[in-house]
C-alpha cells in the first residue's frame, strides 16, 4: 500500500493529461455551456462530517468559481456524473498516529518544565535553609567558645563572676542548641538526596525526551513523500484529507478547476497553484492567473467551435 504523508503541503495529484483530454472531449460546461453537474457520493464516517455540511462546503467551493466570474460552473445534482468522494485511508490513519504523538511528546516536555520549575524552587528552598544553618552553626561556634572561657576563668577561681549552677545551665543549653542544629542538618541532608534523585530523574526524562523527538522527527522524515490531498479523474473528485472546512472547500474549488479541464498555474497565490500554502484561505478570490487559465481554455473552445 502506497503512504503518502505531506500534509498542507501537495494540494493535489494532476492527472494532466487525461485530465486535458476529459476538458476537450466531454466536459459538459464546454459543449453546452451548461453548469456542470456534480453529487456528494460517499463520505467516510470518520471524518465525522455530515452530508448536509459537505454540501454546503462544496457549494461554497462552487461559488468561489462564480464571484469573479459571474458565471454558475456548477450544480449540484443527485443524478451527475461527476462525483465528490471523502476517502479515509491510511492517509488520515498516520496523520493522526503523528498528531498523538506529537500531542504526546508536548505534553511530556510541558510535565518536564513544570518538574524543572519545581526543582529550582526547591533549590533555592534548600540553599536558603543552608544559609541560614550555617549562620546557626557559626553563632553556636562563637557561644561555645565564650563558654568555653568562662569555664577556664571558673577553674581558674574567678567565682566571683561565674556561678557553677549558671555554667552549667549554660551548657545545657548548648547542648540542646547543638542538638537542635544537628537535626536540621540531617533534615536538609534528606532534602538535598531527595532533590538529587528528582534532579537525576528529571535528567532521565530529558534524554527520553530527547529519544522521542528523534524518532518524531524520524517518522516524520520517513513519511515526507507526496500526500495529495485531493484528485481528479474522469468523472471522480477524491478527498482524502483535510485540516479545517476552509481547507476543504479550497481543496474542492482547486478539484473543481480540474473539472473544468484546468491545469496548474505557477503563481502560489492562485487556486489552481499545486500547493495549499500561500492562498488567503479564508477568504479567497480567484487570482487572475485563475482567470487568465480559465480564460484560455474558454478561448481556445470558442475557437474550435
Ligand atoms: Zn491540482
Amino acid at each position: 500500500m502506497k503512504r503518502f504523508l505531506w500534509w498542507g503541503l501537495s494540494l493535489c495529484l494532476y492527472m494532466g493529461l487525461q485530465t486535458m483530454l476529459f476538458a476537450q472531449s466531454n466536459l459538459p460546461i464546454s459543449s453546452s455551456q451548461q453548469p456542470l453537474k456534480y453529487r456528494i457520493a460517499f463520505i467516510d464516517p470518520r471524518f465525522q462530517l455530515t452530508k448536509e455540511q459537505f454540501m454546503e462546503v462544496s457549494q461554497q467551493a462552487a461559488e468561489i468559481w462564480q464571484t469573479e466570474t459571474g458565471k454558475t460552473y456548477f450544480t449540484y445534482d443527485s443524478e451527475a456524473q461527476l462525483s465528490i468522494n471523502l476517502i479515509y485511508d491510511d492517509h488520515q490513519i498516520i496523520k493522526n498516529e503523528q498528531q498523538n504523538s506529537l500531542n504526546t511528546l508536548l505534553q511530556k516536555q510541558e510535565q518536564w518544565s513544570l518538574k524543572n520549575e519545581e526543582i529550582v524552587l526547591n533549590k533555592q528552598e534548600i540553599s536558603q535553609l543552608s544559609s541560614d544553618l550555617n549562620k546557626k552553626k557559626i553563632s553556636l561556634r562563637a557561644e561555645f567558645e565564650q563558654y568555653q572561657r568562662d569555664v577556664t576563668r571558673f577553674n581558674q577561681g574567678e567565682h566571683q563572676y561565674y556561678r557553677a549552677d549558671e555554667l552549667k545551665e549554660r551548657q545545657k543549653q548548648l547542648e540542646q542548641k547543638s542538638e537542635n542544629i544537628k537535626n536540621e542538618s540531617n533534615d536538609l541532608n534528606f532534602k538535598i538526596q531527595l532533590l538529587n534523585l528528582k534532579i537525576k530523574e528529571l535528567n532521565q526524562e530529558q534524554s527520553d525526551l530527547a529519544a522521542l523527538k528523534t524518532q518524531f522527527k524520524l517518522e516524520q522524515k520517513i513519511s515526507i513523500e507526496p500526500f495529495h490531498k485531493g484528485l481528479f479523474s474522469q468523472n471522480q473528485i477524491q478527498i482524502y484529507g483535510y485540516t479545517s472546512l476552509n481547507d476543504l472547500r479550497l481543496t474542492l474549488a482547486h478539484e473543481f478547476g480540474h473539472a473544468l479541464g484546468l491545469k496548474h498555474t505557477t503563481d502560489p497565490k492562485s487556486l489552481m497553484y499545486p500547493l495549499l500554502k500561500e492562498q488567503d484561505i479564508h477568504n479567497f478570490k480567484l487570482t487572475n492567473s485563475d482567470l487568465e487559465l480559465l480564460g484560455s481554455i474558454y478561448s481556445s473552445i470558442k475557437e474550435n467551435h
